[in-house]
């Protein structure tokens, strides 16, 4: 079946010239930010409370997806700017770790007020290095804030145990800091990813080193400056940029202590594998591969609507995005529908009115995805709304790709694209059969209007994050991240309880003070029984 190309249905009046004020919006960033820039200068490390610029040799471009326009050059970090950063890190971790866990609390109250005042600079930010929509970005910051938010609750989450175990002697739990900690994160979600980690590794009293993605370091840079205004110490939170050198310098360092990445499957095992080798704790979520089952008495317009915008929303790069539906029963009719309104969604330019979804983060990633839907027809799949050739007016230059609900690689590998491949299933046990045969473990929602159903589907399903006519179940702050199989390695997820547990490690403290002793009682020499 061959059906119109997005780019006729986007085909309206010629415009040529982009109708956001790029420049003025990149020069607002440069002159308002001490660390980041988008006229073409270089993006600044931040250690030990300042804004440096690197001394080193290379560099790597950071482009503006939608046109290819230079907005920045992010440093491959020196070795000794590198150990600068652990030192200022190391130095911070000696008065930090035994600040009040009040005055803690209150960084992080007002690193949530910064946050929510600069919000628009930092989807700026978002839109002009990742490319994704402004409102997107504002998605993206404010799912960081709401870790913010939830670590203001470290008063009564740091608490620890205490019981009497014996007469007169009582044991107790603390949770303390584990000292310099550091964070690698992708390019998916530059503000959300980094505020994983920030406020919760400073809010129970430890030290950060933070290696943003190199393709879109901005927003950890305005995050940098937020922390400073919301009063964080020099060295508490440092940033360094760079590439495989960097995060090997990390993994190597023996004053790191955890390592918590967020990011491919290549780099997350790698990762993993070096940090915990050389004793660090190491938390790694990787790729995935999200499947949404279709049953036939499921509300159709939520349903089509709700994995239309997660299957496309970000252009697809969200590692909780749709990119498998499955159509149970007579669910199957539904495909031209679901085609019909994948076409109104409008491919454009971040900072354009009305845009759902904008270009890929680089030519490669596009190559990468239109190889990949080449593949369905390869080995058989029907590519039935095709994307590929899309010409969006006004950026010649951009990474877009439409959409195209389409077949076996495709359906298995995590392809990170405005791409939905869409399986028929006879029944909820063959859908079953095929989310679970999934290598992933990240998400997957069912749409039914049956609890009987949706009951047995989250029962049976082995995926960690399960939405029930929810289409991105990532969980809030409060809960932590779940995802599991071959989408994380170790075993204490980010944030939520198992963040603060991820930050902390736990001390028992058993003390005796008999009362009797007071008075000067003889010694006793048997081994303590605790009766
Ligand atoms: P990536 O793995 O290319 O990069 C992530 C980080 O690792 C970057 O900081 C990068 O500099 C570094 N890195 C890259 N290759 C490396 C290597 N060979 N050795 C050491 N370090 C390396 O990931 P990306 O393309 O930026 O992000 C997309 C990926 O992230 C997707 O697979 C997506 O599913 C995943 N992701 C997962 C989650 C999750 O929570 N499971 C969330 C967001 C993104």
């Amino acid at each position: 079946m061959s059906l119109p190309r997005v780019s006729r249905i986007l085909r309206g009046p010629p415009s040529t010239i982009p109708s956001y004020c790029f420049r003025g919006r990149a020069e607002q960033l440069s002159a308002n930010w001490k660390g980041t820039n988008a006229s073409g200068d270089s993006t600044k490390n931040f250690i030990g409370g300042q804004f440096v610029e690197s001394k080193a040799d290379n560099f790597i471009d950071v482009v503006d997806p939608s046109t290819q326009t230079l907005l920045t050059r992010v440093p491959e970090t020196t070795s000794s700017e590198f150990e600068s950063a652990v030192d200022a890190a190391s130095q911070a971790y000696k008065s930090w770790s035994r600040t009040s866990v009040l005055t803690r609390q209150r960084f992080v109250l007002e690193l949530q007020h910064q946050i929510r005042s600069n919000a628009d600079a930092l989807a700026s930010s978002i839109v002009l290095e990742q490319g994704k929509t402004f409102a997107d970005a504002h998605g993206d910051v404010l799912r960081g804030l709401q870790v913010v938010e939830t670590a203001c609750g470290i008063t009564s989450t740091l608490l620890g145990d205490k019981i009497e175990v014996s007469k007169d002697m009582d044991t107790e739990t603390r949770r303390l800091p584990l000292g310099v900690c550091a964070s690698i994160a992708p390019f998916n979600f530059p503000a959300m990813i980094p505020l994983w980690t920030i406020p919760m590794a400073a809010v129970t009293g430890n030290t950060l080193i933070v290696k943003p993605s190199e393709r879109d370091p901005g927003a950890a840079m305005i995050i940098a400056e937020l922390c400073e205004r919301a009063g964080l110490p020099p060295g508490v939170l440092n940033v360094v940029h760079g590439t495989v050198p960097t995060v090997n310098a990390i993994c190597d360092h023996p004053g790191i202590k955890a390592i918590s990445f967020v990011g491919g499957d290549r780099a997350g095992k790698h990762i993993y594998e070096r940090g915990t080798k050389n004793g660090k704790r190491v938390q790694a979520n990787m790729g995935a591969k999200n499947h949404a089952v279709v049953m036939p008495d499921a509300n159709k317009n939520t349903a089509l609507n709700s994995i239309l915008g997660a299957a496309f929303g970000a252009a697809g790069q969200r590692c909780m995005a749709i990119s498998v539906v499955v159509l149970v029963g007579n669910a199957r009719s539904w495909l031209s529908e679901l085609v019909d309104r994948a076409k109104k969604l409008k491919v454009n330019g971040g900072f354009e009115e009305g845009a759902d979804l904008g270009p890929l983060i680089t030519p490669t990633a596009k190559q990468r995805v239109s190889s990949l839907i080449a593949s369905a027809e390869e080995e058989g799949g029907r590519i039935i709304l095709d994307g590929r050739d899309i010409e969006v007016p006004g950026y010649p230059d951009g990474n877009f790709i439409g959409k195209f609900p389409s077949a076996e690689r495709c359906a298995k590998e995590e392809i990170f694209g405005p791409v939905l491949t869409v399986l028929p299933a006879d029944t909820l046990d063959d859908a079953l059969s095929i989310v679970n045969a999934n290598k992933y473990g990240n998400g997957t929602a069912i749409f039914t209007q049956s609890g009987a159903t949706a009951r047995k589907f989250e029962r049976e399903v082995e995926v960690g994050q399960i939405g029930i006519n929810v289409p991105i179940p990532v969980p809030l702050p409060m809960f932590a991240w779940s995802g599991n199989k071959a989408s994380v390695l170790g075993d204490i997820a980010f944030y939520g309880k198992s963040g603060i547990n991820f930050y902390t490690q736990n001390k028992t403290i058993t003390s005796l003070w008999r009362a009797e002793d007071a008075i000067g009682n003889k010694a006793s020499v048997d081994m303590p029984t605790m009766r």
